[in-house]
């Protein structure tokens, strides 16, 4: 099954494919499991401190060993490479999705290295859905700020500016800047849904649009952003929570425990719970 596939599905019927970062097998477990129990496609990220900490060609069989025995549709994203190498070096790894974020770099650049990972993941596996990046997220990684963040309308993705970034470039999934944030701020972060309408109706059908940093977002503006065109959604804070908190209970309730698989059935399920609840948020359930 073609990710771009079930991404344009979601498009027109207005739900969302949730995008999960992992650092572990545990999390990977969690998730995968959330998936098969409510029957939808997952992808699952691994940022470039994620994959220094898994290993490149270890998440890659970690995921196929999960796919061959679940038989879900899984897609695995290296989430925000941050240059043309390390992108191209995941999707040899086996990666059969691509993230390339060039955000940081001035516009030109930006095209010109999005362009060489699209021409170089389509000249071998013309399947392989690839991610590009325009409109620079204002907070850098999955933190939890103590102070309110206010975002600069002039940083938003503009519309005009999307298009033409997707004809130059050739991508296939879009990612921009819409009022959302990495991590998770002392306020809540106010999504542009005119302007996800905007740039929704801009691009061509075959492009679909991404949502980075949706953590701490409510439930309300998550549902708007998705009817307004979102068919990708990323959650990494809300699950690395869920994560540290249980593990932390489960020593705490277990101080004379050494065995590491037996204090981790509470943090499977508690990360598994916090995906389950997102992907019903999305409305993915009973896609496959
Ligand atoms: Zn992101």
């Amino acid at each position: 099954m073609k990710l771009d596939d079930i991404l344009k599905r979601a498009t027109r019927e207005h739900w969302a494919i949730g995008h999960f970062n992992i650092s572990n097998l545990e999390q990977l477990r969690a998730i995968v499991e959330a998936a098969k129990n409510l029957k939808t496609p997952i992808m699952i990220g691994v940022s470039e401190g994620e994959r220094k900490a898994v290993g490149i060609k270890q998440t890659v069989a970690l995921v196929q060993a999960f796919f061959e025995e679940y038989g879900i549709p899984i897609f695995l994203n290296p989430d925000h490479s941050k240059s043309v190498e390390s992108a191209k070096k995941a999707f040899d790894a086996g990666f059969n999705s691509v993230h390339i974020d060039l955000s940081k770099l001035p516009y030109e650049e930006n095209i010109k290295g999005t362009k060489a990972v699209v021409d170089y993941v389509k000249s071998k596996s013309p399947d392989v859905s690839v991610e590009g990046e325009l409109g620079y997220l204002v907070t850098d990684s999955s933190q939890i700020y103590k102070q309110a963040i206010e975002i600069p309308p002039e940083s938003l993705t503009k519309p005009e500016q999307a298009a033409e970034f997707v004809e130059k470039t050739g991508i296939d999934r879009f990612s921009g800047a819409y009022g959302n944030l990495h991590g998770i701020a002392a306020n809540e972060p106010k999504l542009d849904l005119e302007r996800i309408r905007n740039i929704r109706k801009i691009l061509p059908e075959n492009v679909s649009m991404v949502l980075h940093g949706g953590s701490g977002i409510s439930d309300d503006q998550m549902k708007e952003a998705i009817k307004a065109g979102i068919a990708n959604v990323h959650i990494n804070t809300e699950i690395r929570i869920a994560y540290s908190e249980a593990l932390r209970k489960s020593l705490k309730d277990n101080p004379e425990e050494t065995t590491p698989y037996k204090l981790f059935p509470l943090v499977i399920s508690a990360v598994q719970q916090k995906v389950e609840e997102k992907l019903k948020l999305f409305g993915s359930v009973n896609k496959i």
